[in-house]
């Protein structure tokens, strides 16, 4: 039997060497971000990130679908002011206590010092891929002064997590980097590439073209059941021709939202309480095959 493995959660952490600017704590109030509205997190509070990490546990554990997930570590711009930090140590201590139901997703920025020495570093330590947010860690992944590195992720064996489209919950530098067509030169690198989001709401077509043409691309279905997204994603139930490259991510802390998606899906869903099989069993009602939730396990090598 399959792992059925989520590929996409979010850590989350307040002391350094993590960090959290004022502007992204205020920003998190106007979001409505799952667990990070609870009130710790706006009073600053350290047991707001062991809070996060409980809650995450429990509901991976509570799902009666998913086995386990990838929780995601978050780096920084190095040319701009942080404002949202996840050191990858920090994040991989805390994986080390649930490894029953958690993964380490390693997050390392091209635009690092020393980004090829970290990248051997996060693999060495158990990462299962490697997350980036380019929007808010200010990088132009088609940038070719990136092409060793790119070489050193597929030598490694770790797949690319690549948020795409705008950024609404961290602060974004430049929402143009979130287009997914600016990884070409990644996957003509051999790359195995998760396009997280699908590209939404901007890219959804660019991200189809991409998964058609290269073998190694992936779309991740992370946060698909928002305000933002979810038009999209009926409409990619709907383009079954690109169904077998669709991958099972959830993004929590952003919480699905059933009520978006139709009648059908609110009513199949009304008992649920688990986020996870929320979501779940919302893409099963939109004919999503069995299939998507067991390809992580795939693309990880874990199968
Ligand atoms: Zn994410």
């Amino acid at each position: 039997m399959s792992l059925f493995i989520d590929l996409h959660i979010h850590d989350i952490g307040h002391e350094a060497p993590n960090h959290i600017s004022a502007e992204q704590l205020d920003y998190f109030k106007t979001t409505d971000f799952g667990y990070l509205c609870n009130p710790c997190f706006s009073r600053n509070d350290l047991g707001a990130q062991d809070k996060h990490l409980d809650e995450l546990v429990e509901t991976v554990k509570g799902s009666e679908f998913v086995d386990k997930s990838v929780l995601l570590a978050m780096d920084k711009p190095y040319d701009k002011k942080v404002h949202f930090y996840v050191d990858n140590d920090y994040t991989l201590e805390r994986v080390e206590k649930f490894q029953d139901i958690l993964l380490f997703g390693a997050s390392v920025s091209p635009a690092r010092p020393n980004a090829i020495k970290a990248l051997h570093v996060a693999k060495e330590k158990g990462a299962v891929l490697n997350k980036l947010l380019p929007n808010s860690q200010n990088i132009n992944l088609s940038d070719p002064k990136y092409d060793s590195f790119w070489d050193t992720m597929r030598e490694l064996g770790l797949p690319l997590l690549v948020h795409t489209g705008s950024q609404h919950t961290i602060i974004a530098y430049d929402n143009k980097y979130g287009d997914p067509s600016l990884l070409k030169n990644a996957a003509d690198k051999g790359v195995t590439i998760i396009l997280s989001h699908c590209g939404t709401p901007e890219y959804l077509n660019t991200t189809i073209e991409m998964m058609k043409h290269y073998s190694n691309v992936y779309g991740g279905m992370a946060a698909m059941a928002r305000p933002s997204r979810s038009e999209f994603l009926l409409s990619l139930a709907e383009n079954t021709e690109v169904h077998n490259k669709l991958v099972f991510e959830s993004g929590l802390p952003a919480m699905p939202v059933p009520s978006l998606l139709g009648q059908d899906i609110l009513e199949a869903t009304k008992d649920i309480k688990n986020p996870l099989d929320v979501y779940c069993i919302a893409l099963k009602k939109l004919g999503f095959p069995e299939d998507i939730f067991y390809r992580g396990a795939e693309l990880l090598n874990l199968s």
